[in-house]
């Protein structure tokens, strides 16, 4: 692990790697793709989700919310990953949502990845007319439609293309597992910020490139919570991951789709954690527009340092004409309850977890919000040299700590349903999928 950070460490700025579809232009059995955004801002006041604490329905927009797809397919194969600037999917929307795309676009469910970006100024997606804000329900029923129309967007406009990979470092996620040692000697974790807690600082960007060069879209992973904004906030915003990715976009300009997918961000926060709301005071740049910016350049940087190439490298080209996938629910050591509760003993927790490979390039999606250490744990075994580790995909089973973190408690811990054995089961389980593809 630590050879790897340090690796990480060396290339901080934009090392290349490049590899092209095989086939030329035109021809069926060679890598197509496409791609297509969707907004999904709500229109009428909602329930934010993130913060227990916040009470009251969103008062403004500060920036939009969208649905970015990109869809890729090699020899009728396909697969069809959808960032939703939104918190993730919890309950039984996930799984509604799913359905539909799947069932609308012939999908198996090995080759979608529908990811949340984990915003904390978002509507709480929610079908449960009983406990839910009519509004809310409104806006999740309007969002599935949405769903299905940008992945069969994507779907329904592929196109040869070529692809980059590029890597880049950022430092906007801090460790948030802060240790605070009371007057009375007593010690305890606290969301707060950890300099010496493990992160992972790695940008990794997919350029996905027409024939022509031009730019179809810019894919990109990075670890952070989407929680800049806090429980006093209640305006709508993507927040950092939703803000870099309309700077990349902006800045990279025409039809260019940017989705972020988040990284293993579980005790990962962004470094201005928790303001009170957006400051639109004039001459103020509010601070998730900052941070987003900052990941937002970091992106385009290293997007524009990938060379695109017609490589005829057989080992490179070859591999970047397969497209592989698997879908499983793993079920995972559950957290015994506290000495003297009345809570219920579970035998086991579910994991959704999906892994595809694009060539070189490996796709993890984890249906939880996992732990950073997972994450790197996850990379440096995987068999390919560049893996998105995404998290809030395709389920949300709540927190997935570390073994460590147990003995040291804290609100992820607290909170998480599973069991200190099953972070090293999913490492394990991850690699072993991505190797059989
Ligand atoms: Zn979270």
């Amino acid at each position: 692990m630590k050879t790897r950070l340090a690796v990480l460490c060396v290339l901080s700025f934009s090392v290349v790697l490049l590899f092209a579809s095989p086939s030329p232009a035109g021809n069926a059995a060679g890598l197509k793709a496409g791609a297509a955004r969707i907004d999904i801002t709500p229109e009428k006041p909602v329930n934010m989700s993130g913060y227990a604490a916040r009470k009251g329905l969103s008062t403004g927009v500060h920036d939009p919310l969208s649905a970015r797809a990109v869809a890729f397919e090699v020899n009728g194969k396909r697969l069809v990953l959808i960032s939703t600037d939104i918190i993730g999917f919890y309950e039984e929307v996930g799984g509604v949502m799913r359905q539909a795309i799947q069932d609308e676009c012939k999908l198996q469910p090995s080759e979608l990845f529908l990811c949340g970006i984990h915003t904390h100024s978002a509507p709480t997606p929610t079908l449960n007319r009983e406990r839910a804000h009519a509004n809310n329900v409104e806006y999740t029923e309007a969002l599935k439609p949405k769903l299905v129309e940008v992945a069969r967007k994507a779907l329904a406009n592929m196109e040869p293309v070529k692809l980059g990979l590029g890597v880049g470092s950022c430092p906007v996620g801090g460790n948030r597992r802060e240790l605070r040692v009371a007057n009375n000697g007593e010690s305890s974790i606290v969301l707060g910020r950890n300099p010496y807690g493990t992160t992972d600082k790695e940008v990794l960007v997919m350029k996905v490139a027409k024939a022509d060069g031009a730019p179809l879209a810019v894919m990109f992973d990075y670890a952070t919570h989407g929680t800049a904004l806090g429980t006093g906030n209640l305006t709508i915003s993507g927040d950092v991951p939703g803000l870099a990715e309309q700077f990349v976009e902006k800045i990279l300009g025409g039809d260019v789709v940017a989705p972020i997918f988040v990284g293993a961000s579980g005790n990962i926060d962004p470094w201005f954690r928790v303001l009170p709301k957006i400051n639109e005071e004039p001459g103020w740049v509010p601070e998730p527009v900052l941070l987003g910016t900052f990941l937002g350049e970091e992106v385009v940087s290293v997007y524009r340092a990938i060379r695109q190439t017609n490589s005829a490298d057989p080992t490179r080209s070859g591999a970047a004409g397969k497209i592989a996938t698997n879908f499983v629910t793993l079920q995972l050591p559950a957290r015994p309850p506290e000495a003297g509760s009345t809570e219920k003993k579970q035998d086991s927790v579910p994991l959704n977890v999906t892994v595809a490979r694009l060539g070189d390039v490996a796709f993890v999606g984890l249906g939880a919000e996992v732990f950073t250490e997972i994450g790197v744990a996850i990379k440096a075994g995987s068999p390919c040299p560049h893996t998105f580790v995404i998290t809030h995909c395709n389920g949300s089973a709540g927190y997935l700590p570390i073994k460590e973190a147990y003995v040291q408690d804290g609100y992820e811990v607290k909170s998480s349903r599973f069991g200190p054995q099953a972070a090293e089961i999913v490492v394990r389980e991850a690699i072993r999928l991505l190797q059989d593809l």
